[in-house]
């Protein structure tokens, strides 16, 4: 089939380089002209293991070609994915701008038949808006096409996004058209058998992205509170969570206690939903307080760190270890490495990161602003002279370092254990002074 896919991003570039290696021919387009540009000469543009030789190996094999002409990609396609960035307003509704365009130009451009997919999370409502924007611009041109929409929201994960596209749990299609039902069967007949589609009506389909991502969400907040309560009590968050994890009802996944959550989902998503039932007139009090616990966990390293060397921090050299919001990705969106970063250096602290993906993401954007920040060429060097060292992304190859070099590099053998990664009987043997979640 001719897929086009319209963004570029984790989700549009994954999702392109996937349907080329099942034997479509895709064209994957971005607004972002560099972007398309480093694309074209065979480099990925993010850090998602296994793509870059998929993307090549595609390129190479004429399957997969990428663009930044929108009129060319819609008009060589008879499927069309909208993947673009619907990032959040202040208001936290979502921002649905670049979706709006894609529809505009799909109707202004389009010369045959199409089925419209939509992989970006939008609210319930926005693929109708979308079919009313396509009729829209067609009515201008005074011409018909039959066009077909679905909605298709993307579940993969970052960091494990190829594996995730490949075997997907479940793929969700919400369509009243037959067409485009059977379509998007055949589509993903090489990825999943029959049992995994679930078909339903759009705004099923749309409100079962931000169910999920609130779900998950929800489960790590509970599981922040819990370790608050522990801390308190006098009991250990990960022998709860061995605990209650082993109930069937309740499963051991997304029950780790930690930083808060980051990334470009969940934050973003949470509170798209809850603007989404303001505005339908429904007060969400269990999404806020999803968020706001979360808001309050990304300070919980900060306040350890205070706690034991006071709020001055200046003089201090902290190493921190991960920096993009969880291991195997180079996104910062939303990480709780921004918020301990930012406080760190408010208080006067130097700081010196280390993360095998992300450091080019942080000089380039997200720290930008960050005056009294290093980057290190690997996770020891960043220890040298530093007074602890705060584990911040769960990264394997932080998971069991060599502790002795560890010891000899930091001034002082003191460890913020973020993740709870770390044995702190077994630290302490070694004599550290060990902090850690719950
Ligand atoms: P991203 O920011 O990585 O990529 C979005 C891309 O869209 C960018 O490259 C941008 O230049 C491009 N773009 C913006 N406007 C455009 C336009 N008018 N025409 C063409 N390209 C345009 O975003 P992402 O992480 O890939 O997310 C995309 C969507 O998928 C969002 O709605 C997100 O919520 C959803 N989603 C993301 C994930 C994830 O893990 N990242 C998972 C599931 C769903």
């Amino acid at each position: 089939m001719n897929l086009s896919i319209i963004g570029a991003g984790y989700v549009g570039l994954v999702t392109a380089a996937c349907f080329a290696e099942a034997g479509n021919k895709v064209l994957c387009m971005d607004v972002d002209q560099s972007k398309i540009e480093r694309l074209q000469q065979g480099v990925s543009t993010i850090y998602e293991p296994g793509l870059s030789e998929i993307l090549r190996r595609n390129q190479r094999e004429k399957n997969l070609f990428f663009t930044s002409d929108i009129e060319e990609s819609i008009q060589k396609s008879d499927i069309c994915f909208i993947a673009v960035g619907t990032p959040m307003n202040i208001d936290g509704s979502a921002n649905l701008r670049n979706v709006f365009n894609v529809a505009e130009s799909i109707g202004r451009y389009m010369r045959n038949d199409m089925i419209i997919v939509t992989k970006s999370t939008v609210p319930v409502g926005t693929n109708h808006k979308i079919a009313d924007i396509i009729n829209c611009e067609l009515i201008k041109r005074e011409c018909y096409f039959d066009f077909h929409i679905a909605s298709n929201p993307e579940f993969l994960r970052e960091g494990s996004a190829v594996e995730d596209c490949m075997h997907p749990d479940r793929i969700i299609i919400g369509s009243n058209s037959e067409k485009a039902i059977n379509i998007m069967k055949e589509l993903y007949s090489l990825f999943a058998n029959n049992d995994s589609l679930i078909i339903m009506d759009i705004r099923s389909a749309e409100m079962t992205k931000y169910a999920a991502n609130a779900m998950l969400a929800s489960r790590i907040s509970f599981m922040n509170e819990m370790s608050q309560i522990c801390e308190k009590a006098g009991a250990d968050i990960d022998l709860v969570r061995l605990g209650i994890g082993s109930d069937s009802r309740i499963g051991p996944h997304f029950l780790y206690a930690g930083c808060g959550y980051g990334g470009s989902c969940f934050p973003k998503d949470v509170q798209a939903l809850i603007s989404m039932s303001q505005h339908l007139g429904y007060t969400p009090v269990l999404l806020e307080k999803i968020e706001q616990v979360n808001h309050t966990q990304k300070h919980v390293i900060i306040n350890k760190i205070t706690h034991r060397f006071g709020e001055d921090l200046s003089g201090y050299t902290f190493a921190i270890w991960g920096l993009a919001f969880k291991k195997n990705t180079d996104d910062m969106r939303q990480a709780p490495s921004l918020t301990i970063i930012e406080e760190l250096s408010k208080r006067g602290a130097h700081i010196k990161a280390y993360d095998p993906q992300a450091i080019q993401n942080a000089k380039t954007k997200y720290l930008r602003h960050i005056r009294n920040i290093e980057y290190a060429e690997n996770e020891y060097e960043a220890l040298i002279e530093a007074d602890a060292l705060v584990l911040v992304t769960e990264w394997e190859q932080f998971k069991n370092p060599d502790f002795d070099n560890v010891r000899q590099r930091l001034k002082n053998r003191i460890i913020f254990d973020g993740r709870n990664q770390y044995n702190g009987k077994k630290l302490a043997e070694l004599g550290f002074e060990y902090y850690r979640i719950g």
